[in-house]
């Protein structure tokens, strides 16, 4: 019997695997896909807070970013925000992953890649690997499965409803007289709900759309073709023939009320541990994943009463103000209202409340 089946190595999985492990509980991890390099889901843009307080191996991390520069649909004279400190990073994602499972296989957590989770039968979890279908037994299981989790469904506790989808090209870039820079576009057409990008740090370039599956006018891969004919902050950036693409969903409902019950719990995209208003979940699922670490390690010291103080409820409240803001971008929907919008953002006001956004102390709340 395991202590803990953890289901899915993404970043929450990897990291509240490798705690546990390092409490001294048994770990199991099990991923489905065949290696940790291929079928990345995010951008990897990691926050200043997240940097400050996760050891995150530096030769994984691009340089720093303090530019930010945002634009209306016809992207004309767009409003640019300049840091005094480094608020961003974007990580070179494939080298991360690895170097987390190295960390976690270093504290005792084992890896099965090639491997699914395929559901509860009984008292055990069933998993389809290389060799066929197999049973496992655990004291509890963790579902860092992402956004739609399996895990949530079997455990009977909540499942994400609100979702954006999103994707993105990524290629090298020569090096650039730009500072490293984040470009945003408000603009409906190509982005609606959300925000198309540009992130080039002089090293990699990120060009990606997301928004409501079904508002896209022509569907998600046409948004993101024409997005990547007109983007900004590319000028010398010739896109090769070549690109690596990725994408996924992304929960946008805040927090889930129930992410644990007598059996596990969830952790990072599964529990909706993403920022409603920025998209953020690599900060989120990390700090969650950390308590949820906590949290199992009590029960696993004779204290099952612990996984009942998991309580996704109780950390909703924290995000009220961000989820009304989600709402309002997400009424925007037409060129001419993000226009208008826009028309806040050329106001100090306006600058000042997206620099708290974007520039901004606050993390992912987790007491
Ligand atoms: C296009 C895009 C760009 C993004 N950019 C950023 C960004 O720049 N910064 C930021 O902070 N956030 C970003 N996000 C959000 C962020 O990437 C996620 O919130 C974060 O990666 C979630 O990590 P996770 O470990 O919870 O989930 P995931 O990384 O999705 O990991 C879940 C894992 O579970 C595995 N799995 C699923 N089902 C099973 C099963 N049945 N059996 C076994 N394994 C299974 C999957 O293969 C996967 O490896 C972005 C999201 C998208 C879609």
């Amino acid at each position: 019997m395991n202590d803990v089946l953890v289901v899915g190595a993404g970043l929450a999985g990897l990291h509240t695997a490798t705690l546990l492990a390092e409490q001294g509980h048994d770990v199991l991890l099990v991923e489905r896909r065949t290696n940790l390099t291929s079928a990345i889901r995010t951008t990897g843009i990691f926050v200043r807070k997240t940097l400050d307080d996760f050891p995150l191996p530096a030769e994984c991390l691009g340089p720093p970013i303090r530019r930010v520069v945002l634009y209306p649909p016809d992207l004309r004279r767009p409003v640019t925000l300049v840091s005094g400190r480094d608020e961003y990073r974007v990580g070179d994602m494939a080298p991360l992953y690895v170097a987390a499972a190295k960390r976690a296989t270093s504290a005792g957590v084992r890896i099965a890649l090639g491997t699914r989770y395929a559901g509860r039968v009984g008292n055990a979890f069933g998993l389809v690997g290389r060799h066929g279908p197999t049973q496992v037994r655990a004291r509890y299981v963790v579902g860092a499965d992402g956004a739609r989790s399996r895990v949530a469904r079997d455990l009977a506790l909540d499942r994400n409803l609100h979702l954006l989808i999103g994707a993105e090209e990524v290629f090298a870039v020569p090096g650039s007289d730009e500072p490293p820079t984040f470009h945003c576009v408000l603009d409906p057409s190509l982005a609606p709900g959300y925000l198309a990008w540009v992130v080039n740090d002089g090293q990699h370039a990120h060009v990606g759309v997301a928004g409501y599956a079904a508002r896209f006018p022509d569907g998600m891969r046409k948004a993101l073709e024409r997005f990547g004919k007109e983007a900004p902050g590319l000028s010398r950036a010739e896109r090769p023939v070549e690109v690596e693409r990725r994408g996924g969903p992304i929960p946008v409902g805040g927090l889930l009320r129930r992410i644990s019950c007598a059996d596990g719990l969830l952790v990072g995209d599964a529990a909706g541990a993403v920022s409603p208003l920025t998209a953020g979940g690599l900060d989120p699922c990390l700090r969650l994943s950390t308590l949820a670490a906590d949290v199992l390690d009590e029960a696993l010291r004779g204290r099952p009463d612990a996984l009942t103080h998991y309580d996704g409820a109780a950390l909703r409240a924290h995000f009220r103000g961000r989820l009304m803001l989600r709402r309002g971008l997400a009424q925007v929907r037409t060129p001419a209202a993000a226009s208008a919008a826009f028309k806040l953002l050329r106001t100090p006001l306006g600058q000042a409340a997206a620099r708290r956004i974007l520039f901004g102390d606050r993390s992912f709340p987790t007491s």
